[in-house]
């Protein structure tokens, strides 16, 4: 079958499933080729719904909860967005497709070779408006603050402080909190502090840094 159309299935089994409920995440799930974010060794595996190896022990997130976290962040055009934990790049992509042109997304990685894998990924999609920054995302970005979403895909002890400050008032985080098995907690800033909800259970890679894991 072609990779095009294992895309068209996977986008419409995530439909189905209720993972993808806008027209807008279904776009931007169908105008990014994840084949082009994975390794080679693994990209026969790309429209599987699972996550993939992608090197130094890390993982590009499964598809599903891609979808599921773009929904929730309740994206719109020209926001400006902080990711914690760049890795392949695709998430990021994903996003920029939604917040469009006028958006930006700012997307940190520890790794410097997964930093760099993350920027010719993006740069070869044709995607401008996201950044990879290499450095420890659980300081977050003061120098763009504040943001209007953040999106952490590593899973943390607790929600790192300065990411809520970093938030804008009104503005969304979501941010796996947990060791092995975590909660998606998703925070509305309000005022000084976060309402908070949980999404649901997920298995995520630690969130390695000075709010992270040591
Ligand atoms: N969003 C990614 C994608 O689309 O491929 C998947 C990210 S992977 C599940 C989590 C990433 O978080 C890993 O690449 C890991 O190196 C990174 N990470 C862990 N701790 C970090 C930190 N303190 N700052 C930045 N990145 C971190």
């Amino acid at each position: 079958m072609e990779r095009h159309d294992e895309k068209i299935r996977l986008v419409e089994r995530l439909k189905r499933y209720g993972y993808i409920r806008s027209k807008e995440v279904e776009d931007a799930m169908l105008s990014v080729k994840r084949e082009d974010f994975v390794p080679p060794s693994v990209r026969r595996y790309a429209y599987d719904d699972t996550p993939l190896e992608i090197g130094f022990g890390q993982t590009i997130s499964a598809p599903h909860m891609v979808a599921m976290m773009c929904e929730e962040l309740e994206l719109k055009k020209g926001l400006k967005i902080l990711e914690i934990g760049a890795g392949s790049g695709y998430h990021a992509a994903v996003i920029s497709k939604i917040i469009g042109e006028e958006g930006k997304v700012y997307s940190i990685e520890r790794i410097a070779e997964l930093a760099e894998f993350a920027r010719k990924n993006l740069e070869k999609a044709g995607i401008k408006n996201v950044e990879v920054i290499e450095g420890d995302g659980s300081l977050g970005l003061p120098e763009y603050a504040p943001y209007d979403r953040i999106l952490v895909t590593c899973s943390a002890p607790d929600i790192p402080e300065p990411l809520i400050e970093q938030l804008k008032e009104g503005g969304i985080i979501l941010i796996p909190v947990g060791r092995t098995f975590s909660v998606l907690i998703k925070g509305i800033k309000k005022g000084k502090r976060l309402e908070r909800k949980e999404i649901c259970g997920c298995a995520f890679v630690p969130l390695i840094g000075k709010y992270g894991f040591s």
